[in-house]
């Protein structure tokens, strides 16, 4: 990014368009980077980027996970890399850790003793914190790296997007129109840095019977006010589903031809 006229801070941050954007690693060479986003936490953005990594890689494409969400970190888990760390090459530079099926990770947790213990920092250490995972890590070339965003329109988010030249994001919401609001936030706030925004993928938007397959609104509508109100396009709607569920766990495959058509649709979309 190093539109000025589209950044809040525009005129009160002292820096120029030049000076802002963070410059990537010379080595790393990253085609494509998606934002996973919502302003709401606890929605699924994580489970869906975990699932989109893999989708992306399984088509054949190099792909890397950046774990945004500092104070939340869930991608060592849910890519099975639980009690690994992540080390220096030596020259200032992170090495990130490969998951089983050779994706590159990047999560604080992969740097952290005990992952129990909390990260306590003010904005500025976490926004930092951010944007040495984006510059020091060592991704070298990539297709895809995809931005597990923390949740709401804070500091790292203002970061990410300023910093890190997002092709776009992918909005992650309920049917629920109180989580509708909120996201609305998060898709207003990208509107105003210029970010694209592919689409809404609803997640928890159902549930199926495991007797008969009937599909069960839980929120008692199939769409929500984001979608509607908002016209941004709808990627899919993701069930209430105990193999993504699982996942968090760091184990698992999801086999519902239903889930995996939705992440065929969202890598249409991107690529
Ligand atoms: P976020 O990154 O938005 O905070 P997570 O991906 O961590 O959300 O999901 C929050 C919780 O909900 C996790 O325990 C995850 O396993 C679970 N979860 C997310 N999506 C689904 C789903 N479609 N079906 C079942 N559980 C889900």
């Amino acid at each position: 990014m190093s539109d000025c006229n589209s950044c809040p801070s525009k005129g009160k941050c002292g820096s120029s368009s030049e000076s802002c954007g963070k410059k990537n690693n010379p080595l790393n060479k990253v085609k494509k980077v998606i934002g996973v986003m919502s302003g709401k936490g606890g929605v699924g953005k994580s489970t869906i980027s975990a699932v989109l990594a893999r989708t992306l890689k399984n088509k054949g494409y190099s792909v890397g996970l950046l774990d945004a969400d500092i104070t939340g970190p869930s991608a060592v888990r849910l890519m099975g890399l639980r009690g690994e760390h992540a080390y220096g090459d030596g020259n200032g530079n992170i090495l990130p850790v490969e998951s089983k099926d050779g994706i590159k990770v990047m999560s604080l947790n992969l740097m952290m003793d005990d992952e129990n213990q909390p990260v306590i920092w003010r904005g500025a250490m976490l926004s930092s914190c951010v944007t040495q995972f984006w510059s020091e890590t060592l991704w070298g070339e990539l297709d895809y790296l995809i931005i597990d965003m923390p949740p709401g329109t804070g500091d790292v988010t203002l970061t990410v997007m300023q910093s890190i030249p997002l092709s776009g994001v992918i909005m992650v919401s309920l049917p629920q129109d109180m989580v509708g609001m909120i996201v609305t936030k998060s898709l207003n706030m990208a509107r105003m840095l210029n970010i694209p925004v592919y689409g809404v993928v609803q997640n928890m938007s159902y549930v199926k019977c495991p007797h008969c397959g009937e599909k069960i609104n839980i929120f008692g509508s199939d769409t929500s006010s984001i979608v509607l109100e908002q016209g941004i396009p709808l990627l899919g709607e993701l069930p209430t589903n105990a193999d993504l569920a699982a996942l968090s766990g760091g184990s698992g495959e999801v086999s519902d031809p239903e889930i995996l058509q939705v992440f065929e649709n969202i890598v249409k979309t991107i690529e």
